[in-house]
């Protein structure tokens, strides 16, 4: 099992590589069960307009409870899944229930602005030579407004190889889907990045919005919001936890957040209150 684990990792796992390397091959199978049978879970975080608080649309989030084990974070499994190639099944599945979801509501309680939902892609994802088709099926069965499901993606699953990455992108792109570069500020190249890949929207990492950062932080920050802004793109801060957080963003001019001040990932039933509540919550204001 050492060569599964990969290159760096190994030294850092081979005090207890044995032990590690048998609950990881359980874990992997107990987690291709749970998508089999569906019982992963599927959970909805908002992603707010600062202007007037109201609902954009969701991440959508994997959520695992190990029938022995209890909750298992994505920290731990999704790294599980990307060693065992798992993950592209978890990615459809996931790109599957939340893009059906985001439909339902499209069709159930429309919006002014139409609803989006943005699922998490994998590097490995990426490689896979049907995933445009995939996601092709996937847009025609739901019939969404066009750019409303988006792919998050990080920077360092594209510079693992950005040509290819910059072909596969621009065909989702042209498919109609939203592309968003996720955590952005945490990787490398960010810049050329910006230009080089055809995203609409840009996440900025909370490490940059977390209240308890360095004396740079909010020169980073406003510098961040001002230059998505000014290449045309949106920008949605994540991990803004609390009142202030969610102040600052709105005074620098940031156009969506996303935290457990405007709401914890929720199941969809819960989602669907939650958007319940502010429509009739509009009605009475207007
Ligand atoms: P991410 O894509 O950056 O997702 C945002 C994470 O920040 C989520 O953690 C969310 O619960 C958390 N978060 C949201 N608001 C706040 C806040 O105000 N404060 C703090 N401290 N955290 C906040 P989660 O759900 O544990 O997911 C962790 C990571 O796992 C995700 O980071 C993503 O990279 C990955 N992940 C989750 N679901 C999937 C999936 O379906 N597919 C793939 N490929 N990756 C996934
Ligand atoms: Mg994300
Ligand atoms: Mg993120
Ligand atoms: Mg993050």
């Amino acid at each position: 099992h050492a060569k599964r684990l990969g290159g760096d990792r190994q030294e850092v796992f081979r005090p207890i590589l044995r032990p590690l390397g048998k609950n990881i091959v359980d874990l992997e199978s107990d987690l291709r069960d749970a998508i089999r049978k569906e019982t992963l879970g599927v959970v909805f975080q908002p992603i707010v307009r600062l202007e007037d608080q109201s609902i954009a649309g969701f991440e959508v989030l994997a959520r695992w409870t190990h029938p022995k084990r209890g909750k298992i974070t994505p920290t731990e499994f999704i790294p599980i899944a990307e060693q065992s190639g798992l993950i592209n099944e978890l990615g459809m599945y996931m790109l599957d229930k939340g893009a059906g979801q985001l439909a339902f509501w499209q069709k159930e309680l429309p919006s002014e602005q139409p609803l989006f939902a943005s699922v998490n892609l994998s590097s490995r994802q990426l490689l896979k030579h049907d995933l445009i088709n995939d996601v092709k099926a996937i847009l025609s069965r739901t019939s969404l407004a066009p750019g409303t499901l988006k792919l998050e993606l990080t920077e360092s699953l594209i510079m693992s190889n950005p040509e290819y990455s910059a072909k596969v992108l621009e065909r989702l792109r042209n498919l109609g889907a939203g592309l968003s570069l996720d955590d952005f500020g945490t990787g490398h190249s960010s810049l050329s990045y910006l230009q080089r890949f055809p995203f609409d929207t840009i996440k900025i990492d909370q490490s940059f919005v977390k209240s308890s950062g360095s004396s740079s932080r909010p020169v980073l920050l406003r510098t961040i919001v001002a230059m998505g802004r000014d290449l045309g793109m949106s920008v949605v801060a994540e991990g803004a936890e609390n009142e202030a957080d969610a102040l600052e963003l709105y005074q620098l001019g940031c156009e969506y957040a996303q935290g457990f001040f405007f709401g914890e990932p929720t199941s969809a039933d819960d989602a669907s209150k939650l958007l319940r509540k502010m429509a009739s919550e509009r009605e009475t204001a207007a």
